[in-house]
């Protein structure tokens, strides 16, 4: 029988560090954004080195702010799997995921097999 109860604990403490991250993220998008919209471009174009970077971090941000919010909603259905019973269960073959493997991903949703070769064939070889 699996402890439910600790790996629910495990998902909302990652929940948390994944919305902290999230608003980090979101800190610098928007203070950008209110530069930006405040128009004063005189400022820009005393620092034109400056652009490139900004708009680099700002795209990283964004990027990263994609996979963060992938996350939290990898999480909110691993919490309604808890919910529902199926917790721990593989998508693809049904076998129980280890509580090794929840430990490290309390959200993962197949077994370390399944995982392994879906990563083998999205990889295209090249490993
Ligand atoms: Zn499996």
């Amino acid at each position: 029988m699996r402890d439910l109860e600790r790996f629910e604990k495990l998902l909302r403490a990652r929940r948390e560090e994944v919305l902290a991250e999230l608003a980090e993220l979101e800190e610098v998008y928007l203070g950008k954004n209110q530069q930006e919209s405040a128009g004063d471009l005189s400022r820009y174009s005393t620092h034109p080195a400056d652009m490139g970077s900004d708009e680099a971090m700002r795209e990283a941000a964004f990027s990263r702010g994609e996979a963060t919010s992938e996350t939290i909603e990898e999480i909110d259905e691993a919490l309604e799997r808890i919910r529902t019973g199926e917790y721990g269960r593989c998508e693809n073959c049904g076998a129980d995921i280890s509580d090794a493997r929840l430990e490290v991903l309390p959200y993962a949703r197949l077994c370390i097999k399944c995982q392994e070769a879906l990563e083998k064939s999205e990889g295209g070889g090249a490993r």
